[in-house]
């Protein structure tokens, strides 16, 4: 298989909606469309890819530095022995001449390319994604649904407690049983007040819902919170302090006893080890969110599951950040735990296919080959125009 012509775009997918540290009025996408030489039906197969949310586009990253070499590379440099095009030499190709450390930025440019050539690899093979991953990374026989919950509750301009309620009652009529609001936006009394009044909505079962700080909290911040929610028993308490702040995280969870959840802002398998060494993250109980599309692809998400492995990690301890389709295959195909939703945001990049139906917080990947980005009507539209 030969890549034939490369488009890259960045795109928009802002929202009027704000956590405890930024706002999403301008956050936008890169989203690549590689051309490939295999004709399916008189038309050249096309892998699709997208750089999850919450992060900036990446696209002057993936222009300048990592398609040229890609492009650039033999048929040999990107082809296993069997012959098949491989996503692994692709990865090692794009990284010639790249540093080690400082993830950041150029992990999400990779992880847009990665995506798209496993889009293309599993179109080539004519099934879904998830049956690809499972075939050539995994044990043959994927999940038939994943979980998921619901990630809401942000602040907006005023937005009340019913507002607030209304919002999560939407999520459980939509299928969801487990749902997330954003919590150190505002002071501690306020953040009760709206804690209970989503428990409220949950039947008074605080089991099933999750906050999530997005990093804000010091270390006496971050203990001033923990004591008041405990008794809550919530599903799990995200991202306490700053992602790179594993010895705040390990002293958070000695005195926190319920579940701990984080990792959406580790992009590369050093930084995910180093948080199982020194983050205190308890495999019986505590949940990691590494987002294979902002972290330099599956690959590298291949390498984060060995480390969790040889650290006594169970994949079903892995819930990821971005609730996108790309996730999804990846977590029916490895065993993880489940997948985020954010129902309704981050258009048109994220979300399902739009026919998927959750039911008891689980949903299908669904059977088109590849990622299946061709069943998100708004967002094909978007990523057909890149290569027309
Ligand atoms: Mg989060």
């Amino acid at each position: 298989m030969k890549i034939t012509s490369a488009h890259v775009g960045t795109i928009p997918i802002s929202s009027s909606m704000r956590n405890a540290y930024i706002d999403f009025s301008k956050m936008d996408s890169s989203i690549i469309a590689l051309v490939s030489d295999v004709i399916v039906d008189g038309r050249p197969l096309v892998g699709y890819g997208f750089s999850s949310n919450g992060r900036y586009n990446a696209t002057p990253i993936i222009e300048e530095r990592l398609l040229p070499r890609l492009l650039a590379a033999t048929h040999d440099e990107l082809h296993d022995e069997a012959g098949g095009f491989s996503p692994s030499k692709a990865w090692d190709i794009m990284m010639t001449n790249e540093k080690p450390g400082g993830h950041g930025e150029r992990s999400v440019a990779l992880g847009v390319v990665d995506m798209a050539l496993h889009d293309l690899v599993a179109k080539a093979a004519g099934v879904p994604l998830y049956r690809w991953i499972s075939d050539h990374y995994g044990d043959g026989q994927p999940d038939e649904d994943v979980f998921v919950y619901a990630a809401g509750g942000y602040y907006a301009p005023g937005k009340s407690d019913a507002d607030l309620q209304d919002e999560m009652r939407r999520f459980l009529d939509s299928g969801y049983e487990v749902v997330k609001m954003k919590i150190g936006g505002t002071d501690l009394a306020d953040d009760l007040r709206r804690i209970e009044a989503v428990i409220d909505v949950l039947d008074g079962d605080g089991s099933r819902l999750a906050v999530d700080v997005n990093g804000k909290f010091d270390l006496h911040t971050a203990l001033e919170y923990g004591r008041a929610i405990e008794p809550y028993n919530l599903f799990w308490y995200e991202e306490i302090g700053d992602p790179l702040d594993y010895a705040l995280n390990a002293t958070v969870s000695e005195h926190y006893p319920n579940p701990i959840a984080t990792g959406e802002n580790l992009f590369s398998v050093q930084d995910a080890r180093n948080l199982l060494r020194y983050g205190g993250m308890r495999p019986d109980r505590d949940y990691i969110q590494v987002d294979p599309a902002l972290t330099y692809g599956l690959v590298e998400y291949l390498r984060v599951q060995d480390a969790l492995a040889q650290h006594g990690w169970s994949p079903r301890r892995c819930i990821p950040h971005g609730g996108h389709q790309f996730s999804l295959h990846i977590a029916a195909a490895l065993h993880l735990g489940g997948n985020e939703s954010y129902p309704g945001e981050f258009q048109p990049t994220g979300g399902f296919t739009d026919d998927a139906v959750v039911t008891n917080s689980r949903v299908w990947p669904g059977d088109l080959p590849g990622i299946g980005l061709e069943g998100k009507a708004e967002f094909f539209k978007v990523l057909k125009n890149l290569h027309a």
